[in-house]
């Protein structure tokens, strides 16, 4: 039997750069994908998915209605999961968030609240920030969900309003406009009475996310649940 060609190139560019753990920069083994065993196991987990009345669905208590939200890991400063969000968000490690999304999705597949979710929507990134960065660092995740869960992965509903310099500064009283401004949404009658499932990269304060929850709420009949890669420790 011949070698596989591809296999071959692949194994000989391994030789002169081997693929690295996105964790700790350890060369991973043949039988590791983006990050190491090590650090797979050095991951703190919320395990929010065994408890719907998490740490992260109380954020949102008496700010927005939500159906469900969940965390998949916590972010400590200095941590593992610090190093690949930061890969993920500034260097182009994007099977992150694939890798965390197929992981996650195991998890989340046998939840009764999210089985009944129409559409998988990422918080949308600011237009300026999308061309410097040249994608949105939810998207791998959200589509790897959306794949595994088999729900449609949607990024047109919602997204970020881009103000003129001189709107963006004050609204009509001469106050500074506030994040809730920010998001809006493009809806035809086939997107009412639809459950969302809202997903952004780290809960810190919420903020962005109930905003994105009120701007979806705007459409007749919406539910939305959140699921987020990693929830800030505090
Ligand atoms: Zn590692």
């Amino acid at each position: 039997m011949f070698p596989n060609p591809n296999r071959m190139f692949q194994n000989i560019l391994n030789l002169f750069f081997p693929p690295v753990c996105s964790g700790c920069k350890a060369v991973l083994l043949s039988n590791e994908n983006t990050i190491c065993t090590v650090c797979r196991h050095e991951i703190p987990l919320t395990n929010h998915h065994l408890n719907p009345e998490n740490e992260a669905f109380k954020k949102f208590y008496g700010r927005v209605p939500i159906e469900y939200a969940a965390a998949f890991v916590y972010f400590h400063k200095k941590g593992i999961v610090q190093e690949l969000i930061h890969n993920l968000k500034y260097r182009g490690h994007e099977a992150i968030g694939t890798l965390l999304g197929k992981w996650y999705a195991e998890e989340l597949k046998t939840n009764s609240i999210l089985q009944t979710v129409d559409a998988i929507i990422p918080v949308p990134l600011h237009p300026k920030k999308l061309r410097e960065r040249g994608y949105n660092q939810v998207t791998e995740f959200g589509k790897a969900l959306a794949e595994e869960l088999e729900i449609p992965f949607n990024t047109q509903i919602l997204y970020r309003q881009v103000y003129s310099k001189t709107q963006s500064q004050k609204n009509r009283f001469g106050r500074t406009e506030g994040i809730d401004t920010v998001f809006d949404v493009h809806f035809t009658l086939s997107d009412q009475n639809k459950h969302f499932l809202l997903i952004d990269d780290v809960i810190t304060t919420g903020a962005t996310l109930e905003a994105c929850t009120k701007a979806l709420l705007k459409i007749p009949g919406t539910k939305v649940s959140i699921v987020c890669m990693a929830m800030a420790d505090s």
